[in-house]
Formats: structure tokens, C-alpha cells, sequence
């Protein structure tokens, strides 16, 4: 026997009886985007990797273990996107949205990949719906991007999940804060695992992300970073917190939040969920008022998030009730005459946007009504050689067993059923 082919390792498929909840909360975010404001945008796979190298940054994580990156026929560097945000920043200066858009506020969703050990919610192809609000530097800016952000969350039943903020300052405050924190670990260095030595020298705030025992100790003395602010970043901070109150959203500061990509400036944040344990977050994001220069475009400030759509299909697993479509009549055809008047029928209940199905070439009534059964239908309408014969086809309710006789010419005539 042929041997059968399986997807790649981490890589899954989303099967026909789950697509119902990943559409759910792909319509809820859909709507309310457009109630925020937002505009869809959609940008390649692929992108070159030095777009990622630059804006994520050399010493992360995903630039440095996790991003699939290859070179192309061409022997050109070119990676799957690994997020969403550095893709659309890209398309936003290639394409001058500055100018073409009065507002510049995009929301997207789709895959991105990272090679990471698989785990639940945690695939190598993994989907995220995010929002980019570009252009402004207003603490509310960073409250509306916040608000939309937890009504997706509400959309999709999930009103217990936990935003967690902090503030990393200005890109002056972060080095500035990384100095201090050098300084606050020197001493405890060769203590901490094989990976945060590394990050001690190349990326020291993403320390904060391990999940080792030992250097959760270590750091749990460490200095903090919304402690260390500049005046204007330190009002900034401020203004969020009590714009968060203003709306009813409720939030907990957590000083050693840094999320670990390079780009991230100022509010940093990201949301949790009980069903998922504490570590994992469920969105996340944050200020990067410095990406659109570091990418060749003029200073400007930005804000946005990304939700994980895996993550928020298991946290949500039994919340989200998709409406079910149900088959309002299923035809059960038997013999080649009661085939070919089903097409005919079939296209004109269809075309009266009745919801119909058949099997065409069925050997026998009784596996029909099996099927019937295990398609939940509402009716079936039996046609075989006898009602052909006596020009009728027979009506049966599921839901009440009762039968009836229609006239064949009647049968698609809905409300004469
Ligand atoms: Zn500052
Ligand atoms: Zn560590």
C-alpha cells in the first residue's frame, strides 16, 4: 500500500467541524474593527528576512531560533512572516498610506510561522488578527487600541481574560534601563540558565520571559522598569492607566512585563486567560514609536496588538457557539429517473436559497433516512419510481415523523410543504 503523506511536524489542519468558532471570531473581530474604524490589509508570506532582522531584532528569540528563513532560487534571504506588524509597517511606507489614508488604522488577519516546539495552541503555522493604529502619540491612542482589543475578547465570551500592562519608556529609557538592570544582575550572572546568560548580554529585558525557577528568583528583586521613566514617558504611563479606568476596563500594571521584541517602546501589554495558565498570553502588544523610522519612513508613533487565534479557540473552546446551519430538506432519490428530476430540484430550491442536499446513486431508502438522521435535517422529500409513476413525492418531517404527499410539480415549492 501506498504509504500516506501527514502535514509537517507543528503543522495542523483546521477540520470542517471546527471552522464554525474560528469564523465566529473571525466576523466578531471583523465587525467591530469596522465599528473602530479600522481597514483590512493583507500582505505576503514571504517578505525579505532582513525586514524582520531589523525591526524584531538580531538577539531575539524569533529572529535567532524561530523564524523559517531560507534563501529562494534566486539565493535571495527571504523568511515566512513571523508576525504581522513589521509586514504591514513595510507596506505602509511602500505604499505611502501616510498620504492615501486620512487615518491610518489597519487591522489583519492570517498564518504566520515560527518553528517553535510544538505544543498546545502553540503550532508552527499559527493565526493572528491584529490591529495597527498608526500616527498617534495620545495616551487615549493606546486606550482605544486596548478597547478594541478586550471587546474582541467580550465578542467571543471570554470577558474573564486579564490585560496586564506596563510601560518600557522611550528608547532612551530602555537604554538607559538596561544599564540598570546589567548593573542589578552582575553579581547574580552565573546563576542564571544557559539561555539568559546569553540574554544578559545580547537582549537583557527579555530575562523577564523565563520561565526558568532559579532566574525567577533571581529577578524577582529586580529593578523595575516603569520605576525608571522619564518625566514625559512616566505621564504617558499614567494617562493610560487612568484613560483605562475611564473606560470601564480593568487591567493590572505588571512591572516585569517587557515583551521581547526590539521594536516595542513605551505601553506594553498583553492579555492572559485562566484556561490557558498564566504564562501564556492569549494577545499582546504595545507602543513601537520607533519602527517606522528604523524602517525608513519619518518618526512616527504607533500602537497595536495581536491576538492569537489558536490560543483563543482553546480558551474559548466552550463558549463560542456558532449558530448552526441547519438542512432544510434532503432529497432521497431512488433510481436514475428520481436522479435526474433531483438536479433539476435541486437547482430550483437552491435558487429559492432553500438549504438542500442529496446522494445521488443511493442503492436504498433506508440508508438514505441514515443519513438524513445523521445530517440533522429538517425534512426529506422521497422520490423514487412509484411517486414517479403517481406524479407525487412524499414529504417527511423529522422532527415529527408526520408524512404527507405533495405533487411532484409542488416540490419546490416551499410553502406549499
Ligand atoms: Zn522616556
Ligand atoms: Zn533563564
Amino acid at each position: 500500500m501506498t504509504k500516506k503523506l501527514a502535514a509537517l511536524k507543528g503543522m495542523r489542519d483546521i477540520l470542517p467541524y471546527d471552522i464554525g468558532k474560528w469564523r465566529y471570531a473571525e466576523e466578531a473581530a471583523r465587525k467591530l474593527f469596522a465599528n473602530f474604524g479600522y481597514a483590512e490589509i493583507r500582505t505576503p508570506i514571504l517578505e525579505e528576512t532582513a525586514l524582520f532582522t531589523r525591526s524584531i531584532g538580531e538577539g531575539t528569540e524569533i529572529v535567532q531560533k524561530q523564524m523559517f528563513s531560507f534563501k529562494d532560487r534566486g539565493e535571495r534571504d527571504i523568511a515566512l512572516r513571523p508576525e504581522g506588524t513589521a509586514p504591514v509597517v513595510r507596506a505602509y511606507l511602500e505604499n505611502g498610506l501616510d498620504m492615501k489614508m486620512p487615518i491610518c488604522k489597519l487591522f489583519y488577519i492570517g498564518p504566520m510561522f515560527r518553528s517553535e516546539r510544538p505544543q498546545a495552541g502553540r503550532s508552527r503555522q499559527f493565526y493572528q488578527i491584529g490591529v495597527e493604529s498608526i500616527g498617534f502619540n495620545s495616551p487615549q491612542a493606546d486606550v482605544d487600541v486596548i478597547a478594541v482589543m478586550m471587546k474582541l475578547f467580550e465578542a467571543c465570551s471570554l470577558e474573564d481574560a486579564e490585560l496586564n500592562i506596563n510601560s518600557l519608556g522611550c528608547e532612551k529609557d530602555k537604554k538607559h534601563f538596561e544599564q540598570i538592570l546589567k548593573e542589578a544582575l552582575a553579581a547574580d550572572v552565573k546563576r542564571l540558565c544557559e539561555d539568559c546568560k546569553k540574554r544578559y548580554d545580547k537582549n537583557i529585558l527579555r530575562i523577564f520571559d523565563c520561565k526558568n525557577e532559579t532566574c525567577r528568583a533571581v529577578l524577582h528583586a529586580a529593578p523595575k522598569v516603569a520605576e525608571h521613566l522619564c518625566p514625559e514617558c512616566r505621564m504617558h504611563f499614567e494617562k493610560v492607566r487612568e484613560g483605562l479606568t475611564a473606560v470601564g476596563i480593568k487591567y493590572r500594571v505588571e512591572p516585569f512585563l517587557v515583551r521581547g521584541l526590539d521594536y516595542y517602546t513605551g505601553t506594553v501589554f498583553e492579555v492572559t486567560h485562566k484556561n490557558l495558565g498564566s504564562q501564556d498570553a492569549v494577545a499582546a502588544g504595545g507602543r513601537y514609536d520607533g519602527l517606522i523610522q528604523e524602517l525608513g519612513g519619518e518618526p512616527t508613533p504607533a500602537c497595536g496588538f495581536a491576538v492569537g487565534l489558536d490560543r483563543l479557540m482553546l480558551a474559548a473552546a466552550d463558549r463560542i457557539k456558532p449558530q448552526e446551519t441547519r438542512i432544510e430538506v434532503f432529497l432521497a432519490l431512488l433510481g436514475e429517473e428520481a436522479d435526474k428530476l433531483g438536479i433539476k430540484l435541486l437547482k430550483e430550491l437552491r435558487g429559492k436559497g432553500v438549504l438542500c442536499e442529496t446522494c445521488f446513486g443511493a442503492k436504498s431508502l433506508k440508508s438514505q433516512m441514515r443519513l438524513a438522521d445523521r445530517l440533522k435535517v429538517k425534512r426529506v422529500l422521497i422520490i423514487g419510481e412509484d411517486e414517479i409513476a403517481k406524479d407525487i413525492a412524499v414529504l417527511r418531517d423529522m422532527d415529527t415523523k408526520e408524512q404527507k404527499e405533495i405533487k411532484l410539480k409542488d416540490a419546490a415549492d416551499t410553502h406549499l410543504w
